[in-house]
């Protein structure tokens, strides 16, 4: 009864392949694509070939596109309960299958096993948050705006809408995306990491499994090339993009030049700020959580502590308990860390920390070198934390995305927020402080889109990435319409709702008469 809609006469040529070839789904039909060129899909704790993706010929992108724009009338036109009860039965087969999408996760992206369940849990938040799409999308009524008029808004999905994924969250970001689009009455086209494709292509067995009609949904594989065609394609109305800046001031750029609206979650170099009456032990696990967890390849990571006054005298034990974090394959049950994605993103890690020294930075803890026994091929690199950082300094001002903490001093608040304010990315941040006047005030000043108060207050403390606001102003998010992120808190809820917005405009009717 599991059993996907694969169709049978292409079944075997992406399943029987060795290494077996990753599906494209195009009007309801799991396709292998005519593609020869491929791009391997990699167990960075192994180096095993999982699986191969194809580059998806322009064709076969067209068709993806074409068979969404033909099942959007009819799919518009289903009852928002109806589409609201595909993503009731999507929620339960995810949590059937949690534990495979988890060790899908864990083998393409490396995460720890306990990791994986998150990405696959903070994901399924958003299914759930979908089932109440009827009460999201509820318009607004305002009567006799002028001498016997009334006026009301409701919101109309926009058509055929794209998502472009990164490889850090392999099930979470794709389910940012076509849950809400889909249930909000829009067809969708999918395009996974190529670094971690599996999870989008279980999750999309599972939502034909719940019902989604052919077409609805549809998921392409490639890189730069699909990625174009996605900006430049007529025909879809809408792009949400989560990945790096470079990519993402190219498809914001690109697409928003074809008229389309885009919203864009980039790079991110996320700033704790420790107060020297933080707690002190609180503050450190927040620390190491934070800045090592999924090997610092979370968008959230905490990636700079800036130490005010004497809360740096706590950079010794930070170290030491850094030590004691286990750096293994995320299969491993004692994992606390896993790899990094690829050899080349070891190799950028390596590079920016070298650059960090050569410049001045004094190196406490140096993961570089580690050695993990029954995995000598992985990607491993172990805690490095790295004090003394200016401003100036390439490893402070690039995005590292590995386990590396960079650490600067301030003499007090307002230096500190200086400092925070300063850097272009403003993804989030964070401070670790007990008193409630010094947390508003930062709350009120900071320039991120996500603000953490940790250690004794209210806190998000063993996570800093739990909660995620983009910002306006900065480079985070360049798109006016928000989207769904990291929710469980009341806040993040109201931040999520907006992710209708995205996927829906808002039309106005006007001048009608009222009904006597
Ligand atoms: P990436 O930008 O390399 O890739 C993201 C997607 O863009 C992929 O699907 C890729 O195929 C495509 N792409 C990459 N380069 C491209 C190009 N030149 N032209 C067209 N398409 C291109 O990002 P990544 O390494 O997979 O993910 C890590 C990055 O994502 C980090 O910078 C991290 O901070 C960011 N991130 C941000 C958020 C957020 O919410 N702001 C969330 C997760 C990750």
């Amino acid at each position: 009864s599991a059993s996907p809609r694969f169709s049978t006469a292409t079944e075997s040529s992406f399943n029987h392949r060795n290494p077996s070839r990753v599906p494209n789904l195009i009007g309801g039909a799991f396709v292998d694509s005519k593609s020869t060129s491929t791009i391997d899909v990699i167990n960075p704790a192994t180096q095993e070939v999982v699986s191969q993706i194809p580059l998806t010929t322009n064709e076969e992108f067209k068709a993806a596109v074409a068979a969404a724009k033909q099942a959007f009338p009819s799919w518009r036109n289903t009852p928002i309960t109806t589409r609201q009860r595909i993503m009731f039965k999507l929620q339960e087969l995810i949590r059937r299958d949690m534990d495979k999408l988890a060790k899908n996760i864990t083998t393409e992206q490396g995460k720890t096993l306990k990791d994986a369940h998150g990405d696959v849990f903070r994901g399924l938040e958003v299914v759930e948050h979908s089932c109440g799409m009827a009460t999201l999308q509820m318009g607004e009524y305002v009567p006799n705006v002028a001498s016997g008029i009334d006026t009301y808004s409701v919101r109309e999905p926009l058509g055929v809408c794209a998502g472009i994924c990164p490889f850090n969250f392999p099930a979470m970001i794709p389910l940012w995306m076509f849950p809400v689009a889909v249930t909000c009455g829009n067809t969708f086209v999918l395009k996974p990491s190529e670094k971690d494709p599996g999870a989008s292509i279980m999750l999309a067995e599972l939502a034909m499994e719940a019902g989604l009609p052919p077409g609805v949904l549809n998921v392409v594989h490639g890189t730069n090339d699909i990625v174009n065609a996605i900006c430049d394609d007529d025909d879809i109305r809408a792009i949400s993009f989560v990945g790096s800046n470079t990519a993402g001031m190219h498809i914001y750029g690109r697409a928003s030049a074809k008229g389309k609206r885009v919203q864009s979650n980039m790079g991110a170099k996320n700033h704790g700020i420790v107060m020297p009456d933080a707690n002190k032990d609180a503050t450190l696990n927040a620390l190491l959580a934070a800045g090592f967890g999924a090997a610092g390849q979370r968008c959230m990571a905490l990636s700079t502590i800036v130490f005010v006054g004497d809360s740096e005298s706590w950079l010794n034990d930070l170290v030491e308990r850094a030590k004691g974090l286990k750096v293994n394959a995320g299969i491993e049950p004692n994992a606390d860390l896993g790899p990094v994605i690829s050899k080349q993103a070891k190799e950028r890690i390596c590079r920016l920390v070298q650059s960090g020294v050569e410049s001045g930075a004094k190196l406490l803890l140096d993961g570089r070198n580690i050695g993990v026994p029954g995995y000598e091929q992985g990607n491993f690199i172990g805690p490095t934390i790295l004090t003394g950082v200016t401003a100036d300094m390439e490893c402070y001002k690039e995005e590292i995305f590995g386990p590396v903490l960079v650490c600067m001093k301030a003499d007090s608040l307002e230096d500190a927020l200086n400092i925070v304010n300063r850097n272009k990315y403003g993804n989030g941040a964070s401070i670790f402080t007990t008193s409630g006047a010094v947390a508003r005030k930062f709350q009120t000043e900071v320039e991120a889109g996500q603000v953490n108060r940790g250690s004794n207050i209210g806190g998000y403390i063993e996570n800093c990435s739990e909660l995620q606001f983009h910002n306006p102003y900065k480079l985070a998010s360049m798109s006016p319409y928000q989207f769904p992120c990291h929710f469980s808190h009341l806040l993040a809820i109201k931040h999520l709702s907006q992710a209708t917005l995205t996927f829906t405009a808002r039309l106005e009717l006007t001048f009608l008469p009222r009904l006597k």
